[in-house]
């Protein structure tokens, strides 16, 4: 229980603080980008083109970590508004466009018009891009990702991601939303952590069914907007 307690604590230092600081934080890292990269000369020594190769890769790993916990929010949009869960999800599926495209990822898309739901669409916006990002990185090889949201018959509305990835082990899944677990070469292991946190605070609740080596669906359930 105590160790709940300091997670939960940690979680709201970790929500505080990305709120108000992540957007302050990028420009200043792409300066300092910017610079490393016009210090990299052709006549520089190996080990000086070695330290600045892994500045660069470091500025750009805090930069995934900005991007998991806080893509297009800006700081202090907290307002509930009614959404349509449809139109968000199709927002996101055509500017992931390219980015799927790359991956050999074909995304194929069931959206109901009438899903309605409360809350914060930057939010509901970072949630969904969280897991779709995990869906397409779950494909080294490509494949196909289903997106679909549909009301159900009890007053929700249900949105699913599914893939043909790697799967999870009933020990990966119920390690999901952890702080910093990743299984991944070089993953912030926030991505899901905040995607939990942001269902939570709209209500909704989350199912993930996984199978290794099969895929994986995550099912969202949200309260239907009256
Ligand atoms: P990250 O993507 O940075 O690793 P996440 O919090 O987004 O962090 O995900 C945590 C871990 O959960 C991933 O490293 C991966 O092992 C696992 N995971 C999440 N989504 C999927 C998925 N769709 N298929 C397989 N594994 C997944
Ligand atoms: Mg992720």
């Amino acid at each position: 229980l105590r160790l709940e307690v300091q997670n939960a604590g940690k979680l709201q230092v970790i929500s505080d603080l990305t709120s108000v600081f992540a957007h302050e934080i990028r420009n200043p890292m792409q300066v300092t980008r910017g610079f490393l990269q016009l210090l990299n000369e052709p006549d520089l020594t190996d080990q000086k083109k070695k330290y600045i190769r892994l500045s660069i890769e470091e500025l750009d790993r805090a930069n995934e970590i900005i991007n998991d916990l806080l893509l297009f929010g800006k700081p202090s949009t907290n307002c509930t508004e009614r959404v349509n869960v449809g139109n968000l999800l199709q927002r996101i599926l055509n500017i992931l466009d390219s980015y799927t495209t790359s991956q050999n990822v074909a995304v194929t898309t069931d959206i109901n018009d009438d899903c309605w739901t409360n809350a914060v669409p930057q939010k509901l916006n970072q949630c969904l891009v969280n897991i779709l990002k995990n869906a397409i990185e779950s494909m080294p090889n490509g494949g196909t990702v289903w997106a679909s949201c549909a009301p159900t018959g009890d007053g929700q509305i249900q949105i699913s991601i599914k893939d043909q990835g790697i799967g999870m082990t009933k020990q990966e899944i119920d390690r999901l939303g952890s702080p910093f677990y990743s299984l991944k070469k070089s993953g912030t292991g926030l991505g899901m952590m905040i995607s939990f946190q942001i269902i939570r605070s709209f209500h909704g609740k989350v199912r993930v069914t996984s199978e290794k080596n099969i895929g994986t669906e995550i099912i969202i359930l949200l309260p239907k907007a009256g």
